[in-house]
């Protein structure tokens, strides 16, 4: 696959978090799905704006079914909240 961007995938780009967040209307969307049919690079683009999205909502769901972060586990802390026994 021949993927590179040019000047005109640069200009593009910028639309792309907007149009990945279908915040992108009228004619710049019009614009950038012509773009998007015909040039592989920028679908990569999207294709990695929807893999960080994917790995943000693994995270963010992970998180919240778990423990809170930060709160390390005490059993392998190993550390200094440990209560002396001397
Ligand atoms: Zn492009």
């Amino acid at each position: 696959m021949n993927a590179r961007m040019d000047a005109d995938c640069k200009k593009h780009a910028v639309n792309l978090s907007s149009y990945f967040d279908g915040e992108l209307h009228g004619n710049a969307l019009a614009k950038l799905e012509s773009h998007l049919e015909s040039c592989t690079a920028c679908q990569g683009e999207l294709e990695t704006y929807n893999k960080i999205r994917k790995a943000l909502i693994y995270f963010a769901t992970g998180s919240q079914k778990g423990k809170p972060p930060g709160k390390s586990n005490p059993a392998q802390d190993g550390g200094e909240d440990e209560p002396t026994q001397k």
